[in-house]
This record gives structure tokens, sequence and C-alpha cells, in this order.
């Protein structure tokens, strides 16, 4: 027998399908369709009187065909909403070890101050003169990322870390242009290990990217960043810690290379929380970096929603900082909406937004810095390499470390070397992570590492939470070496969606709901 899905719910030739069950629904676990698939037009929440007869106004504007929107009962409604809720997995259901990403805890006392009423309601519309507690936030805000990154000045308006990247690559090439560069300095050097939106946002701006080769410690050595320096190459764009959870040993060497080459130093900054309080980025020579505020300081990653990604400038870049921005004159703050008002000596290069930035995530950021004070922040990155360290610990015995002679910083990292033989892959192994009721880690990144999967706890755990952890993966490492092939192979046995064809999703993705034909009937 088949169910919903199509696949057998009778015990089949194989373990995947020993426990299909009728409704495709998994314990209490429910399968949820579409909200077209559910709706009919004959059902709506609301019960409402035909109108009187009326003389429309609309003419030929008047819709002629149905709406087409599913009509759904209150309790259908409710349902569906509450169910795709409970499908989200996040930081505030369990461990979430996705390496880069930072998935620590959002404190609520971040939530609560966000939520008071002269922060959330505040319009960007609103007379400067009404929102001076939101102008002191930024300002405060400000001042912590400037000091916390040893540079002078700081971009908040960008809404990502990607965005973020844009910002100082578009500051990057201001400057450029301002010496009469701009034709000649085109190149942008990324190193291999990079995340992918920095060759990107190089592109994007208009560079072309030319890699850095990754050597074989998992580093970025110096003479091969040299052996590429020339008056065509604007700017370097080095991630620190790396993608491969290392520190940079020569960025200061770098760093120093670019600047005599004329050339600026780009610093993705997506990994600060392992160095907060400890290494400042200025002091290491960088130009222009994006701090994630949604990783760093904690604010809510939101599923594509709200993040927030400042960018803090080097004194050879700050004059070219998009509008809008604060400047404080005789202790008094005034808002720099347009060009023609930026102070003496500031050239913006434009805008990245239409308004200030995301207020909320300011707020909940600087409430994450105030209530850690300077060595609380300290001490977070401390916990969070820490944690991965541990971790790394834990599980050397039976997965194996791409770089074994560099310490790792906040995130663990393994390749499939230990894999090799079993049947299992990195894929496998974190479907199998599924079952076991954890978010895998992030895998096959950085490219550099072959099957890699990059741990990341972050300080938010506690020991018995890393225990539970490290004894789950060597539970599975154990099982994989083991000939336990079909607990891997295919994984997850116990989600309601099972494997889906993710090369179909990424090449034909179906981002519209069409209407299914009827169904015809049988011909005979
Ligand atoms: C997360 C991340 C980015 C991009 O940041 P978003 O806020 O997701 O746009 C860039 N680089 C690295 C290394 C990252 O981990």
């Amino acid at each position: 027998m088949l169910n919903r899905q199509g696949r057998p719910t009778q015990a089949g030739e194989g373990e995947s399908q020993r426990h299909e069950t009728f409704t495709g629904n998994k314990a209490l676990q429910q399968i949820e369709p579409l909200i077209f698939e559910i709706g009919h037009h004959e059902t709506t929440g609301v019960d409402i009187d035909k109108p009187a007869p009326f003389k429309s106004r609309l003419g030929k504007h008047a819709r002629q065909g149905e709406i087409g929107l599913p009509g759904l009962s209150e309790p259908e409604a409710m349902r569906h909403y509450v169910r795709l809720s409970q499908k989200n997995y996040g930081i505030d259901t369990g461990l979430f070890p996705l390496g880069s990403c930072t998935m620590k805890h959002n404190a609520r006392l971040n939530e609560k101050v966000a939520r008071l009423p002269g922060f959330s309601d505040v319009h960007p519309l609103q007379p400067v003169s009404t929102v001076p507690g939101a102008l002191d936030v930024m300002l405060e805000l400000a001042r912590y990322l400037m000091t916390l990154t040893g540079m002078p000045a700081v971009a908040l308006s960008p809404k990502a870390g990607a965005h973020g990247e844009a910002c100082g690559m578009m500051a990057i090439k201001a400057a450029i242009a301002a010496k009469g560069e701009g034709a000649t300095r085109t190149v942008v050097l990324v190193p291999e290990s990079a995340h992918g939106t920095n060759p990107a946002t190089a592109a994007l701006i208009g560079f072309s990217v030319k890699a850095v080769p990754a050597r074989p410690d998992g580093t970025v050595a110096v003479e091969d960043v040299k052996a590429l320096l020339g008056p065509d190459v604007a700017a370097i764009m080095l991630t620190n810690p790396n993608t491969c959870g290392i520190f940079e040993p020569q960025i200061v060497e770098i760093a120093a290379a670019m600047h005599e080459a004329g050339a600026y130093f780009y610093c993705d900054g997506a990994n600060f929380n392992a160095i907060v309080g400890k290494a400042r980025p200025g002091d290491l020579g960088v130009d222009a970096m994006h701090i994630n505020l949604h990783k760093t300081f904690s604010t809510p990653h939101g599923g594509g929603g709200p993040g927030a990604g400042p960018v803090v400038l080097s004194e050879r870049l700050a004059p070219y900082a998009p509008v809008p921005f604060i400047h404080v004159e005789g202790g008094t703050p005034r808002l720099v909406e347009h060009k023609a008002d930026a102070p003496e000596g500031n050239d913006p290069f434009g805008r990245m937004t239409a308004f200030h930035g995301q207020m909320g995530m300011y707020v909940r950021a600087l409430a994450y810095m105030l209530s850690h004070g300077a060595d609380g922040m300290k001490q977070a990155s401390e916990d969070a390499v820490l944690n991965a360290n541990y971790i790394r610990a834990g599980l050397a015995d039976l997965m194996s470390l791409p770089f074994p002679d560099h310490p790792s910083m906040h995130e663990a990292l393994f390749d499939d070397e230990w894999l090799k033989g079993t049947g299992v892959t990195t894929l496998d192994f974190a479907k199998a992570m599924i079952d076991e009721g954890y978010h895998p880690m992030t895998v096959y990144f950085p490219l550099v590492v072959h099957g890699a999967m990059l741990i990341e706890p972050t300080e938010s755990e506690s020991k018995a939470s890393l225990d539970l952890f490290i004894a789950t993966l060597r539970d599975l490492a154990i099982a994989a070496k083991g000939n336990d092939k079909s607990r891997f192979t295919a994984a997850p046995h116990h989600a309601p969606m099972r494997r889906l064809d993710e090369t179909r999703a990424a090449r034909q993705p179906v981002l519209k709901w069409e209407k299914p034909a009827p169904v015809k009937e049988a011909a005979e």
C-alpha cells in the first residue's frame, strides 16, 4: 500500500521503508500541505451578508474572474500556521551547530528592551527632534563597535553581512576613484576558502576576482598574496579568523603588503565572535570590516528577516561612508541625510538603505553589550573558543581533522577522510543527525576541505549540552565505521520528509503555486 507521499506503508525491501505511515505523519509531527491545497472557495473564516445592490465605480477595472485565494475556516488557518511554526528549528529549540553562522542564544532581556514603546514605535519619518533617544542608542552602539574593533568610524545602515561587504567595497571603490585610479585598480583578491558572498560582492561592485590559493594548512600566506599584487589590485577580501576556524597567522604582514601596493584590506568580520575583547581588527591593519550583529552580538537571524551588518572603516575610508549618518557637532547630534549636508572633508559614496538601518537590531545589540560589559564580551569569546575546542577534543580520535597543527578558534572543522571506505558521505552523516534531533552542522563548506563538517557550538551551550552532542556524534561515528550503513544512507528515518531532490530544487525551483489541472476520469 502507498501512503499520501506515494511511499509504501508495508514493510518493504529495506529498513528505509519500514516506518512509513498511512498519513505520512510521523508520530505527532504533521505533514503540512500548502495553504492553497487546504483551502476551498466554499469555506471561509467569516460570514458576511451579501451587500445591498450598489453601483460599482470601478468600471472596466472591476475584477472579472475568481480571486483565487484559498478560503479557510479559522481552525484550518490557525492549524496551518501553527504547524508551520512548529517546523522551524531554531536556537530556542536546541543546539544549532551551523558553522560560520554563530547561532547563539538571543537573550530575552534584549527582546524586552527592544519592545519598549520608545524604541519599537519610532517611525523613520518622525522629526529628528522627537527621537533623541534613538540617536543616542545609535551613537552608543557606534562607540562600542569602534572601541571593540579599534577603528575610527562605522557605517551603521547596512542590513546584513553581505550588504556590509557591498558597503565596504563601495567605500574602497570611492577612495580609489578619488585618487584617480578607478580605471586601473580593478582586481580584488579573494582566498579560495572565502565565503561565497565575498567574490559575489566584489563582482557585483564591478571588480574582477582573482583567487588566492589556500595553503595545505588552511591559511593564506603573504608570499601568495604578494605574488598577485600589482598596480591593478584594488583590495583583498580576507576572513579572520578564517572559514577553517583558524586565526590567520600572517594577517599583519598581508595588511602591510596591501597598503604598500596602494591597495586596501577588506576583512570579512563574520567570525568576530571568536576575538571580541581579545584582538582589534584596527590593530591588524584592516581598512573595512562588516560586523554581523545577528552573529556576534546575539540579535536574531530571523529566517531571511532582519539582520544588521554595520561596517567599521579606517581613517582612509571614513570620508566615503554612506548617508545617512549622525554627525556630532559641539555635543549636539545632527542627522546627515544628504551628501550636500555632509561636514567638511566628507564625500559619502551614496546611500545603502532608504532609512537608517535596523533600529530593533541596534537596540538588541547594545542591550547585549551593556549587559555583558567589556569583561563579559571577552569571556563570551573565550567560552565560544573553549566550547569549539572541547568538541574538537571530544571527537578527534574518531573523526579526522584537516588541519591538526592549528588550534581551532570558535569552530571545529572536520573533513571526510575518516568516512573513507564506509560508503557513508558527509551528507548522509548530517541527515542521520536529524534523526537524533540535532540540526546538522555546516557541510561541504569551506570548499577547500573535502566533505567539510564545520561545527560552531557558540558560548551559549552548557557542558552537559556539549557532552550529549559529543556522545551523539561519537555513537553515529562508531556506527558509520561499523558498517551500519542504512542508518545513514536512508536517513532521516524519523522525519516526515526524507531526502529532498536538492539539485532539482536548485535547478528548477517552483516559486509559484499553479492550480493543478483537473484530474481526468480514467479512459475506460
Ligand atoms: C554569514 C557570513 C557572511 C554573510 O553574512 P549575512 O549576514 O548572512 O549576509 C559573510 N561571510 C561569512 C564568513 C559569513 O559567515
